[in-house]
């Protein structure tokens, strides 16, 4: 390695111990990293003007002089999300730590055609003259859409949800002045969860959505199938011959356990189907005990292959109790041999699938620096 390269490695080290400490003084840089004192300052002082890190007044002092608190320039760079709904359009703006500082959604019908694009990249270009963000500080636009998106073109290939098959990120692109790149919904939302809950090893990440989706995570990382992405146990059969699903097939678990499965059966909002079971209503608590055990079989289903934790995230999620996870547990053992517990289950309170579209180039970003962030 020549000087050149060693001092890069050093300075991209200072700027991964300041991003994971958040707060630092030069003496810990130096200890921490097993530098001396003046090539930790040396590389503060470039981050410094490269406008990385900047000193954010001192430390207490623990006798002597008293130190810096070296701290990260948060929002140097930012990311746009942007979720393509049916009838609507959500946006987020996120920093480096993948926090959520600016937020939008705009009731807008989707179609497949230019006059939508064109539209759409007007309110990306509003939405950030809004917020006052400079452009230069856009590091892309991340887009989250309701369809499987093909890895290698980048065209939605299954988008039947949306009507939007053979859509991709550069219908958007080419009306902002940004680089957008287009995603499956579901790994987005599962990418945010992970982001936010890095101790997730392997996991089913399970979106309770009005359709339902399901992404796995193995080793901290949502993978990725050779031609599918993981976990579509939206389209698993859990009813032989069942009701006919938007998949083609029959008796998918998207019929039985997403969230329209539930708004459909009372023709109710979740709000007021959730009001009504929660004060006894016979006819909720019976769909509710069904609808329990149709989630448990899917859940065994998943087991029996996986066996890893599972994560519920999604609209519904938040009206999921911890007896009605205890059901379906209990529901998962009942008459199988085959275990005596499964892992668990629990549910995510971080659901931003804009923003798990805005992490990929926050994640492309930090990557440059060698920070590898789960998600
Ligand atoms: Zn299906």
């Amino acid at each position: 390695m020549n000087r050149v390269d060693i001092k890069e490695v050093n300075r991209n080290r200072v700027y991964q111990l300041v991003y994971q400490q958040e707060q630092v003084s030069k003496p810990a840089i130096a200890s921490a990293l097993g530098i001396s004192l003046p090539t930790a300052s040396q590389c503060v002082n470039e981050l410094i003007e490269r406008n990385l890190v900047y000193e954010k007044g001192y430390f207490e002092s623990t006798g002597g002089r008293k130190a810096a608190i070296i701290t990260l320039n948060r929002d140097i760079k930012v990311s746009v999300g942007l979720e393509i709904l049916k009838e609507l359009i959500h946006l987020t703006v996120i920093d480096l730590y993948g926090t959520v500082i600016h937020e939008k959604f705009i009731p807008f019908r989707f179609n497949n055609d230019e006059a939508y694009c064109i539209r759409v990249g007007e309110y990306i270009m509003e939405f950030i003259a809004e917020c006052r963000l400079c452009h230069d500080t856009i590091l892309g636009v991340g887009i989250a859409i309701q369809g499987l998106v093909d890895e290698k073109t980048g065209n939605v290939t299954f988008g039947r949800i949306l009507n939007a098959n053979g859509f991709c990120a550069d219908r958007i692109g080419r009306y902002v002045p940004f680089s957008c790149t287009l995603r499956h919904d579901t790994e987005l939302a599962a990418s945010f969860a992970l982001w936010h809950n890095p101790a997730i090893k392997d996991a089913l990440y399970m979106v309770l959505n009005r359709n339902l989706g399901g992404a796995v995570i193995i080793n901290g990382e949502v993978h990725r199938g050779q031609i599918l992405p993981s976990g579509l146990i939206a389209h698993m059969t859990l009813v032989p011959e069942g009701e006919l699903c938007y998949c083609g097939r029959r008796g998918c678990v998207e019929r039985y356990c997403s969230a329209d499965s539930i708004i459909h059966a009372f023709e109710q909002e979740l709000d007021d189907f959730f009001d009504d079971l929660r004060n006894g209503e016979p006819k909720h608590v019976a769909f509710w005990e069904q609808y329990l055990k149709y989630l448990s079989r899917a859940i065994y289903n998943y087991q029996i292959l996986m066996s890893t934790e599972v994560v519920i995230g999604g609209v519904a999620a938040k009206y999921l109790t911890e007896e009605d996870l205890h059901k379906v547990v209990d529901m998962e053992l009942e008459k199988s041999n085959i275990a005596e517990r499964f892992p668990r289950i629990s549910i995510s309170e971080y659901n931003n699938t804009a923003a798990g579209a805005a992490l990929i180039y926050i994640k492309e970003f930090l990557g440059q620096f060698g920070i590898r962030v789960k998600a």
